[in-house]
């Protein structure tokens, strides 16, 4: 085995050796290293070349037209560009946008900061399964609303939201649909030949690409979706993303999107097993719960919490897994996680919550040996701690936050 184990794909993904590979070929002066805005001469149009063959991946693993995709750093920009730039480009007719409240930072705080220039905008609040029913979009719908933005899955829960039914409505009251698809893409099948979804984000690094390029799907057909950018320049990307483009993370993203496509379903069957393993050894635990859907989940994520332990003690007892309490950009803030309080969960749970999740590269004597490292910390921590007794003898949540209190 390999350590530290590293059961944390949803924060980040080791590159694939064959898209480092890929990489390698455009750095130096015997690669691909050329402006691919260079026309004038063989090296830039090589490099031109490169990236619109990855291009060509990228439209190829969402079955979408390679002038859909525009290049952006990441989901981050890439949901940026969505939300600024359609909600200035369309208005004059309206200032209205729905989202949810367990989206991505990147999606929220883009939110916030529209608010603040004059946009009015809904937080639909998920079932305690992280599902938004498609109805209560439709119930959120205003003559105004210009833009839904929803993620395909959840960062932090793996819940899986169904886009035909939400594009359904969206597309039926002409209101554009924002998808936010970083954990999704390569991983579940998207069709944006079938699937009535406008805009989309992509991020490499949650793909076996390299961090700090991502793209964004904006669809040309049946009407083309307007954008204002937030970039200008070179008048690269149609005008719509100005700056030189970087080949190498280009031609990368391009490589880790066929392999993506490639092996797309046998790749989930595989971790969907593993991690099926992983909640079966972990649910003989007491007091053991999943936070998230049964069944419209993303085979990779496994978020349980385990109750009257906080995570970080868990972690700091586990230091050769590496795993996430909440998420990654959750637990910087050390704020119980904001996904796991939309659909229900106290800060008691929230508190115990612990995100598993798993890859390419994961195996199966990882899972076991997790399985009986968390078993053990777990049942040590819960000798220690004054907080697991009333819990377990089931005392209400009083007793349980009387007993945290310092
Ligand atoms: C990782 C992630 C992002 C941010 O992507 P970057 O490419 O790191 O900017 C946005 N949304 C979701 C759902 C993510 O998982």
């Amino acid at each position: 085995m390999e350590w530290p184990i590293y059961l944390d794909y949803a924060a980040t993904t080791p590159m694939d050796p064959r898209v480092a590979a890929v990489l390698g070929q455009c750095l130096s002066r015997d690669g691909c290293f050329g402006n691919p805005s260079s026309s004038t001469h063989i090296l830039g149009r090589a490099a031109a070349r490169a990236v619109e063959s990855a291009r060509d991946h990228v439209a190829a693993l969402l079955n979408a037209d390679p002038r859909e995709i525009i290049w952006a750093s990441g989901a981050t920009e890439a949901n940026n560009l969505a939300l600024f730039g359609v909600m200035r480009a369309y208005a004059r007719k309206g200032r209205h946008l729905v989202t949810s409240q367990t989206e991505h930072k990147a999606v929220l705080d883009v939110c916030r900061r529209l608010e603040r220039e004059g946009c009015t905008v809904a937080y639909l609040a998920p079932e305690s399964d992280g599902l938004i029913a498609p109805e209560q979009v439709a119930a959120a719908l205003r003559p105004d609303t210009v833009l839904v933005s929803l993620m395909h899955v959840n960062n932090e829960t793996g819940v899986v939201q169904d886009l035909a039914a939400i594009g359904a409505i969206t597309r039926s009251r002409n209101v554009l649909l924002h998808v936010d698809a970083a954990q999704g893409a390569g991983k579940l099948p998207v069709d944006l030949k079938a699937l009535p979804v406008d805009l989309l984000s992509l991020s490499a690094h949650k793909l076996y690409g390299p961090k700090g390029i991502g793209a964004l799907y904006v669809r040309q057909r049946p009407s083309r979706v307007r954008l204002e950018p937030l970039l200008y320049g070179g008048g690269q990307e149609r005008g719509l993303r100005a700056g030189t483009l970087p080949t190498h993370q280009i031609a990368a993203m391009g490589e880790a999107c066929r392999i993506a496509h490639e092996n797309m379903t046998p790749e989930q069957n595989r971790i969907r097993t593993l991690r099926d393993r992983l909640w079966q050894g972990l649910a003989t635990l007491d007091n053991v719960e999943l936070n998230g859907h049964p069944e419209h989940n993303v085979a990779g994520i496994l978020n349980v919490s385990f109750v009257g332990i906080a995570a970080e003690a868990l972690l700091t007892a586990l230091p050769e897994i590496a795993v996430a309490t909440g998420s990654a950009c959750t637990s910087a803030s050390h704020e119980p996680s904001h996904v796991l309080r939309a659909i229900g969960r106290d800060a008691f749970q929230a508190r115990g919550a612990v995100r598993f999740s798993l890859g390419r590269f994961t195996t199966v004597e990882e899972i076991d040996y997790t399985v009986e490292a968390v078993g053990a910390a777990v049942n040590r921590l819960r000798d220690l701690s004054p907080l697991w007794e009333p819990q377990r003898r089931g005392l209400d949540q009083r007793a349980v936050d009387w007993a945290a209190t310092p």
